[in-house]
């Protein structure tokens, strides 16, 4: 290989584009003939040049990096390879190395699927737990009614590209060690197109699509919770020139309900009742997602106990069937008694014993207090 285009800029072999720009900058600022007209300063000035002419341009850089000098008229001279091989094109080496995606041809269409879109939806724990239909505005790009996404002005239309004749790119024959060397770029006047509009449409700007307000109907089904995203597809973001819409996503976002905890699909509330009718037993009326119902509580119900309603809380989203309703038992205890009822209260204690109580340790922390003893005796 005649020059190092790498050794002469300064770089590693797998630099950036980036890299390599600053490079060359920095050493043509340096060795700039109007700076430094000395002759050995000025064959460094072209030295430099000419690597970076290489290696800037990718695909002269690959024909560098597989052993060529795109700039020599000659190739570079590698092995049996030289100006007599020239039977087959470059295009074909670049294939049998990196595959036929370098060899894609023909110009690009200018319709591309749109994005996908998405949008929250505010709804009650009493929609997600039967489900319910919600009417949705939404702001998204839609095809151009005027030119009905082509970009091309009422009564005008595309014309075919004079500089690529619709191919979308253009070719540069270069000679290298390899033969001719066929190099395409795309097609600078419609950008890879093939086609140029030469009045675009007015009111798109040529890109084929305008944004709108469009309402939609959302069908939101039973059991959805937060962060659920209910897909819509084609209800997204029409795409440039008119392509297919993508998907909207409806993002569910359920608000706090006032007496409902929501734990899966089970819900929770906490009820209080007196003393008395914790130790009597009672029935309650509670108002659940299904209406008013009675609750049972058992004579003898402690603080903390729970009654499960089966079937009352969210409908599960997949398989049917219903989470359940957890009712919490609070027992309040009495304040603010009156002579009489303080008078039967202490009655009830000495026929139960219970004057001076002993208090007992809950179990569980039993095993605390054992352990803290430990503690002080240093065991
Ligand atoms: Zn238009
Ligand atoms: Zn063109």
């Amino acid at each position: 290989m005649a020059t190092d285009y790498y050794a002469v800029l300064g770089v590693r072999r797998d630099a950036g584009q980036d890299e390599i720009k600053k490079a060359f900058r920095r050493l043509a600022r340096e060795l700039h003939p109007d700076v430094n007209p000395d002759p050995k300063t000025q064959e460094r000035f072209k030295e430099i040049n000419a690597a970076y002419e290489v290696l800037s341009d990718p695909q002269k850089r690959q024909v560098y990096d597989l052993g060529g000098d795109p700039l020599s008229p000659n190739g570079g001279g590698a092995g049996g390879f030289g100006a007599g091989a020239a039977g087959f094109g470059f295009s074909d080496i670049m294939d049998a190395f990196f595959g036929a995606a370098s060899g894609q041809r023909g110009p690009r269409s200018r319709t591309r699927r749109g994005q996908d879109a998405m949008i929250r939806l505010e709804i009650t724990l009493e929609e997600a737990a039967f489900g319910t239909t919600k009417e949705l505005q939404v702001d998204t790009a839609v095809t151009c009614t005027t030119c009905s996404g082509e970009g091309a002005a009422p009564g005008t239309s595309a014309q075919t590209c004079d500089m690529c004749r619709g191919k979308g790119e253009v070719s540069q024959v270069t000679r290298s060690f390899l033969g001719q060397v066929m190099t395409s770029r795309p097609c600078p006047q419609c950008q890879g197109f093939g086609t140029v509009v030469p009045t675009p449409c007015p009111e798109c700007a040529g890109d084929g699509r305008v944004r709108a307000r469009r309402t939609l109907t959302v069908k939101i089904p039973a059991g959805v919770d937060n962060g659920t995203r209910i897909q819509l597809a084609g209800e997204g973001e029409v795409g440039p020139g008119g392509g297919p819409a993508g998907d909207l996503y409806v993002e569910i976002a359920e608000t706090t309900h006032t007496v409902f905890q929501r734990r899966g699909d089970d819900l929770h509330c906490t009820v209080t009742i007196p003393m008395t009718a914790a130790s009597l037993g009672t029935q309650v009326p509670l108002q659940t997602l299904d209406g008013v119902e009675e609750v049972d509580i058992r004579p003898g119900t402690q603080s903390g106990q729970s009654i499960p309603l089966h079937g009352r809380g969210i409908t599960h989203l997949r398989g049917g069937g219903r989470g359940d309703l957890i009712v919490h038992v609070e027992v309040q205890t009495p304040t603010k008694l009156d002579p009489e009822q303080e008078d039967l209260l202490r009655r009830l204690a000495v026929l139960r014993g219970e004057e001076r109580p002993s208090g007992q340790f809950a179990p569980g922390q039993q095993g605390l207090f054992s352990r803290l003893k430990d503690a002080f005796n240093g065991r």
